[in-house]
């Protein structure tokens, strides 16, 4: 029989790293993360996937070791594994409104098919509800960024930039019932249709 998929949740950031908040402070994007991948994982719990978070604590030393945390979780699974980055965008720096809007979802150049058809998943059902607010969208429905935390962990990853820390409009709904919602859902759905994918027995085992 083989073996369930282990999601790994990563959160976005330390608490230590500079910006990374709505110009107003309401939103800080490490805070953010760890919440809705808390939620994440409990929506994953309740439909008997297994699921961990990456870093739950506050803290991140740097990107490099947040890697090996989750190569590492990766190797001592023994199993297949995807990883799931949430982040929160931000369309530029100092701590000023600005009016981009919406979610995206990136694979780093080197991204499998695996990676490539949880990303896809991700994009059209974003799409499909309305998420991605005045963003472009490919063709393929996700964006390609050479990312560290996808190119050089282990196992399929893509990171989700969830809506933007500095639009006003998106902080709002980023931060309501509804909108941590929608957030927690789109990730949880899309997960659950490439998992059953996966039991479908259509890809490898293993790799990147
Ligand atoms: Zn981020």
């Amino acid at each position: 029989m083989k073996q369930e998929t282990l999601v790994i949740l990563g959160t976005a950031h330390g608490a230590n790293v500079a910006g990374k908040r709505s110009p107003d402070g309401r939103l800080r994007e490490y805070r953010y993360s760890r919440e809705i991948c808390r939620e994440i994982k409990r929506a994953l719990d309740s439909r008997g996937v297994q699921c961990v978070i990456d870093v739950e604590d506050d803290n991140e030393p740097s990107l490099r070791w947040r890697v090996r945390r989750v190569n590492a979780i990766v190797r001592a699974s023994g199993r297949r594994c995807v990883y799931v980055s949430v982040h929160v965008n931000a369309a530029g720096s100092g701590g000023v409104w600005r009016t981009a809007s919406g979610f995206g979802v990136y694979v780093s150049p080197n991204g499998s098919a695996d990676s490539r058809r949880l990303a896809s998943l991700m994009g059209i059902i974003a799409v499909e509800r309305r998420l991605t607010g005045n963003r472009a969208v490919p063709s393929c429905r996700y964006h390609v960024l050479n990312l560290a935390v996808c190119r050089d962990t282990v196992c399929p990853a893509v990171l989700t930039e969830n809506f933007f820390q500095d639009n006003r409009a998106d902080v709002d709904w980023l931060l309501s019932p509804e909108g941590r919602a929608a957030i927690v859902s789109l990730h949880v759905d899309s997960l659950m249709l490439y998992l059953t994918e996966l039991r479908g027995g259509s890809t490898t085992v293993s790799g990147k």
